[in-house]
């Protein structure tokens, strides 16, 4: 008798007797499978034997999604199987599959090759892969069996539409299965090439492959062939022309007749040859993966099993179920993505407390009555939010967005009195110097209504809120030295409450006193690993991240799961719709006239020279020329500023000083004008080669005007823009809205370029699209349910998720 044979034999039985149901046995019969068929597939050497083996799927089996008909006839068909092997291998006694009977016991033998070859071994365990075809491989960055098995195609060739040779049609891709009647080398376009007539019962058809002649030597005639590709009419009869092919001999077709997987190559590695060997190593080593995912989730979430999932990814049996792969896969990435990232959240939350602030109403009632404007509902909302924040010992970690003009800064500037009420520094921090003055400036501004300012340049000085004065300083890198560092002092020893400066406060060694709040604003320059250098600074701040990119809620959650999220969606009101217009070149000289109308209604314009990506240098140069030639040939009657990035802070600074106080009409700027920039006046804004940015950037853009009461106007010129670029113009024309815009941008952009993971220091994401928003949201709610049933994955039933997390993150101890 075969050991071997046995128990599936007696499962498939007890299964037949039970109905059919999938319960014979616990955890369903395709794992079972699985797992019987890896242990035996090496043990069957006779080439029939191993041809029905795979043509019943015993590897890759699908049982549990069958419908009982089908259940029962597959069923049929194993048991017939069996019956088969064993009578050969009592004929015979010798084949290898009895030879397993004849070993102590299988298990001994799964022990012992899952310690010497474990799919964590280097990929020269396979048998077939040479140390030098293994160079090739880690050039791709497969060095293990696992990284090969998760060596997933860049695309299926759908050659699964089996035709008979009279129903070829031109131009689709399609599959026959034929008889060879001659195949030969001969002379095509002057290369030695092979041509082969193969036939059906419906007809005969011509198939070539140029600058082959090695082909003809394997077409034997009369062997049967399956041919996949596109056919051509030539002398009006169809032909193939240099179709995928293999013989019907194989045991199972890989390279035709159905989705046929296309690997990414290097130099050195062949389609077929990649092919066939990512078929040898599927089937053979994926019986060893284990799936890390609890049944119960799985069940819950609709979800494959992963090895069905590794399968199915490379030859699928079908669109659907390539489909369900990849949702599988991609869910484990977002899965353990979200577990990283809330890991890591409670970890620096737990690991020192930070400050619990009280909330000084008097303090804020004061500061916000003497605004000239109430706070909107969604400003009220996000301040409720951040003040229950402030109150806690765990150290405030929060993103809050805000569409361009919503209102963040006095929102942060209400965060930073409490700090300061409560005897706390902040720290507000702006990704460039001119931004940092302009926050400065508004948050004097606001402030000054309070009380009127003594107006020292860099340090400024508010009584009236606090029983002391309320001190708020500038520290940028453009001071002079002896006023730098008396501010240094003054913040090391407490005079100073808020600071505001780039983000080199918290890089260059500014001591503070006692930091209790950091506000960071345009949080896409500050990734990661800015905000874990923060927390190290020792005091453990509270931290708000400010962002006027507007992320999709659960792109946010996905990316800075770390951070709490609270939302501005309302704009103050009155605000009003900018208009925007994609103009033809030809409409330049209308857009002219536009801006000269509106300089002399004494409104201002901005007009924003093309990115030039080379380098900044040249960027500069380019907005000289044209700043150079509006003045002179365009609007020499009216007053033109220049802004670009190779200008000092000083210089900078005071062009838009003068752009503010209305002394320039028009500010020509490389496209660093981008964030923050506030001069209500402005009313127009014209961006040369707008296709050449994104949509987010354009939508920044566009916030720079209509912050006033008037009517404001976006202009975009193009002069030969991409079929994207295009599309990107046609959306911004259309849609006013934030959020709407980056679900666009996320579409067109596609995952690596939105928010880049690599950049801001996250596992690569290959098979999630962070437009699949629904399972961004089911492998966030799960994670959050993992995390509160079980915080350290010590359930038995998480063991194995909790090694899979090490091992995509693998410093996660220390990422905070
Ligand atoms: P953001 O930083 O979100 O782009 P700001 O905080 O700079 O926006 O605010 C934009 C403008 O709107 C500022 O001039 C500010 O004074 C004003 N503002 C803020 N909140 C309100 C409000 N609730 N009502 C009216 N105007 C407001
Ligand atoms: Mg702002």
């Amino acid at each position: 008798m075969l050991t071997n044979v046995e128990p599936l034999r007696k499962i498939l039985e007890l299964e037949r007797k039970k109905g059919y149901l999938d319960s014979a046995v616990i955890g369903g019969l395709d794992r079972f499978l699985r797992r019987w068929a890896g242990q035996t597939i090496e043990s069957i050497t006779n080439p029939q034997l191993l041809n029905r083996f795979h043509k019943l799927h015993l590897l890759n089996p699908v049982y549990a999604s069958w419908t009982k008909q089908q259940r029962e006839q597959w069923i049929d068909s194993v048991l017939d199987f069996l019956a088969e092997a064993e009578r050969r291998g009592t004929e015979k006694g010798k084949t290898k599959l009895s030879a397993v009977a004849s070993r102590p016991s299988s298990k001994v033998r799964g022990q012992t090759t899952v310690v010497s070859k474990s799919i964590d071994s280097p990929i020269t365990v396979v048998r077939g892969i040479s140390s030098s075809l293994a160079t090739k491989f880690n050039r791709l960055g497969v060095k293990t069996v696992r990284d090969l098995l998760y060596f997933f195609p860049r695309r299926h060739l759908d050659y699964s539409q089996v035709k008979s040779i009279s129903q070829l049609s031109e131009g689709e891709e399609q599959t026959i299965i034929a008889n060879v009647w001659q195949a030969q080398v001969t002379m095509l376009g002057g290369r030695r090439s092979t041509e082969a007539i193969v036939g059906d019962e419906t007809g005969n058809v011509r198939a070539v492959w140029f600058n082959n002649p090695y082909l003809a030597k394997q077409l034997a005639t009369n062997k049967q062939v399956v041919l996949s590709g596109r056919v051509s009419l030539f002398k009006e009869r169809h032909v193939f022309e240099s179709p995928e092919w293999e013989l019907l001999e194989a045991t199972e077709l890989i390279h035709t007749g159905r989705l046929v997987p296309l690997y990414p190559l290097t130099q050195g590695l062949r389609p077929r040859q990649v092919r066939k060997l990512m078929k040898e190593v599927i089937d053979q080593w994926t019986w060893q993966i284990e799936d890390f995912l609890p049944p119960e989730l799985k069940e819950r979430c609709n979800l494959l099993e992963l090895p069905q999932a590794i399968t199915q990814s490379h030859y699928p049996e079908d669109e659907a179920v390539k489909d369900r792969a990849r949702v599988r896969l991609a869910f484990d990435e977002l899965l353990l993505l979200q577990l990283g990232v809330l890991n890591k959240k409670r970890d620096w939350q737990e690991s020192q407390p930070g400050n619990s602030f009280g909330t000084e109403t008097a303090v804020l009632d004061t500061f916000l009555k003497s605004l000239p404007f109430e706070l909107t509902a969604a400003q009220q909302r996000v301040l409720r939010e951040l003040l229950a924040d402030l109150q806690q010992s765990r150290p405030m970690s929060r993103l809050l967005q805000g569409e361009v003009g919503s209102g963040k800064t006095v929102v942060a500037t209400a965060a930073l009195l409490t700090a300061a009420a409560n005897g706390y520094q902040g720290a507000f921090m702006a990704p460039t110097e001119i931004l940092a003055e302009q926050h400065f400036s508004t948050v004097c501004g606001l402030l000054s209504r309070v009380s009127p300012q003594e107006d020292r340049d860099y340090l400024r000085s508010y009584p009236g809120l606090l029983p002391r004065p309320l001190n708020v300083a500038l520290l940028i890198g453009d001071i002079n030295q002896a006023r730098k560092q008396e501010l240094h002092r003054c913040i090391s020893d407490g005079g100073v409450d808020i600071v505001i400066g780039t983000h080199a406060l918290i890089q260059k060694g500014v001591e503070f006193h006692r930091l209790g709040l950091v506000v960071i604003d345009e949080q896409h320059r500050f990734g990661v690993v800015q905000r874990s250098a923060l927390r190290q600074k020792g005091f453990n701040p509270h931290v708000l991240v400010m962002t006027a990119t507007p992320i999709p809620r659960t792109l946010a959650l996905t990316l800075y799961g770390d951070l709490d999220l609270s939302v501005i969606d309302q704009l103050p009101p009155g605000r009003q719709v900018i208009r925007t217009k994609w103009l033809k070149p030809a409409q330049r000289e209308s857009a002219y006239s536009f801006i000269r109308r509106q300089v002399a209604d004494s409104r201002q314009a901005f007009i924003i020279c093309p990115l030039i990506e080379e380098s900044e240098v040249i960027e500069a140069k380019a907005a000289v020329a044209e700043y150079e030639h509006l003045s002179r040939e365009v609007f020499p009657d009216m007053h033109l500023g220049l802004l670009h990035g190779r200008m000092s802070a000083v210089e900078k600074n005071e062009v838009m000083h003068r752009f503010r106080s209305g002394e320039l009409d028009i500010l020509v700027s490389t496209p660093v004008v981008e964030v923050g920039i506030d001069v209500p006046n402005a009313t127009v804004m014209l961006v040369e080669s707008a296709d050449r940015f994104g949509l987010s950037q354009l939508h920044q853009f566009r916030g720079r005007v209509g912050r006033g009461q008037e009517q404001s106007y976006c202009m975009l010129l193009a002069e030969h823009p991409s079929e994207v670029g295009r599309e990107r113009l046609d959306i911004i024309e259309k849609i006013q809205d934030g959020f709407e815009l980056a679900e666009e941008d996320l579409k067109l952009r596609g995952p690596g370029e939105f928010f880049g993971t690599r950049q801001s220091g996250l596992p690569d994401l290959r098979m999630a699209k962070l437009s699949d928003v629904g399972l961004l949201e089911l492998a966030r709610s799960e994670a959050i349910r993992l995390f509160e049933i079980d915080p350290g994955l010590e359930k038995p039933e998480h063991r194995l998720l909790a090694k899979e997390l090490v091992r995509v993150w693998p410093e996660a101890g220390e990422w905070s």
